[in-house]
């Protein structure tokens, strides 16, 4: 049975970046940049003032307290440049251009000002309180490479250099379809031996969560024929099709039989690890991509995590380590697992004053959704160790985005 990372790489091999479009810069939140962003002016633009105060020529001012003649003012936004001579000053405010002249800035805190005279109280070194023109980046700069995930300080930094649209990749469109005839509506009545559908809701939320909103959902028996003409159908609709149950051996397990029959090539199905052993990724003609996870609630959530997630990222454009994130943190009590395959156990952050650590949950069963309340993520438990003791380094993927 493939290992873990095993079945990651071939899921890597498999999957390429959709293709490109253009996007208005508003709407970019979570997208992955397709091309580079340069600066097309220096930034800032101009020597500018970071206070309030005066602008005045330092060789004025670097032995301590003088009277300076007021020649004008400057606002931020005003292009007014009144020429600072000796023994003169210029009012000026926060982000305005520092005028011709003067190449510092007085605090107004320390300077009285009367009958068109300024006293200043300090000495003032040469360009204090001034931001020089280009000290942030010079224009031609790259900025933002490709492959950036877009958040708030790349939207700002877009707007900074006047990219009012940017060139990024698709995101996925998902066809998410829980089979299983026991499953039912939240809002469908319920009998005894029927269960609420909650994979559907929990991988919706968990998709839009990480910015994948073009989502199909749809439960379906575990009929072949029916099975297969709804994945032909997503597959003409869909990037992706993500289906949650019916992935074992049992008899009504028939997941993979009708994946087969709507023309699909399976690369992974069973990986050594638990809970998500009966995992399943495939493809169909046309760059769509199929990937089956178990029906237990917590063994859909790892797999999810663990393989379709990062497969999702890397579909949108984002560098394969970038895609799949883990943190290796301390353990903060000792943890024993029986061997053999890879062990995810739900994982509860701690913060602490020197610093996170993760604590085990504990959880019924790969059923137990419940507990899973409790989890930021799951610490990865490898096969061939036994025994982890308190402090020592885990690998941890997170669940959520952390605080
Ligand atoms: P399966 O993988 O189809 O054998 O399902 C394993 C267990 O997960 C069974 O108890 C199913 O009833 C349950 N299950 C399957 N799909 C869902 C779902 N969408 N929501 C909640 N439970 C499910
Ligand atoms: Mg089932």
């Amino acid at each position: 049975m493939l290992q873990p990372n095993n079945a990651w790489n071939l899921i890597l091999s498999h999957t390429v970046h959709l293709p490109t479009t253009r996007q208005d810069l508003r709407e970019s939140l979570g997208f992955v940049l397709a091309e580079d962003v340069r600066a097309d002016r220096d930034i800032p633009p101009s020597h500018h003032s970071s206070m309030d105060g005066y602008a005045v020529r330092s060789s004025d001012v670097t032995n301590g307290p003088c009277s300076l003649r007021l020649i004008g003012e400057i606002a931020a936004g005003s292009s007014s440049r009144p020429r600072v001579g000796a023994g003169a000053c210029a009012r000026i405010l926060t982000g305005a251009n520092v005028p011709p002249g003067a190449d510092s800035v007085v605090p107004v805190e320390e300077t009285e000002e009367s009958n068109g005279y300024v006293k200043v109280l300090s000495a003032v070194k040469r360009g204090a309180n001034v931001l020089t023109q280009g000290q942030d980046a010079r224009k031609g700069v790259t900025l933002l490479h490709k492959g950036t995930v877009m958040g708030a300080s790349e939207i700002g930094v877009c707007a900074t250099v006047g990219k009012a649209t940017i060139q990024v990749h698709d995101r996925p469109r998902i066809a998410l379809l829980c089979t299983g005839a026991e499953l039912r509506g939240i809002e469908a009545p319920v009998r005894r031996h029927e269960l609420r559908d909650s994979n559907g809701p929990t991988l919706a939320a968990t998709l839009s969560h990480w910015g994948f909103r073009d989502i199909t959902r749809q439960i379906v028996p575990d009929r072949v024929n029916r099975l297969v003409s709804v994945i032909r159908q997503k597959g003409r609709q869909c990037d992706v099709i993500l289906l949650t149950g019916g992935m074992s051996v049992g008899k009504y397990d028939v997941v993979r039989e009708a994946i087969e029959k709507a023309g699909a090539t399976v690369y992974v199905h069973g990986v050594a690890m638990k809970p998500g052993k009966p995992f399943l990724f495939a493809t169909l003609p046309g760059d769509r991509f199929i990937f089956g996870l178990p029906g237990n609630p917590l063994s859909a959530l790892t797999a999810f995590h663990e393989f379709v997630l990062p497969a999702l990222r890397r579909l949108s454009g984002m560098a394969p380590k970038a895609s799949r994130p883990s943190l290796r943190l301390p353990l903060a009590a000792p943890l024993t697992s029986k061997g053999e395959l890879v062990r995810f156990i739900l994982g509860r952050l701690r913060w602490e004053e020197s610093g996170p650590s993760v604590t085990a949950v504990a959880s019924q069963s790969s059923a137990d959704l419940v507990s899973a309340l409790k989890a930021d993520g799951a610490i990865v438990f490898p096969a061939d160790v036994r025994e982890m003791k308190s402090g020592d380094l885990v690998e941890f993927r997170p669940w959520r985005t952390l605080p």
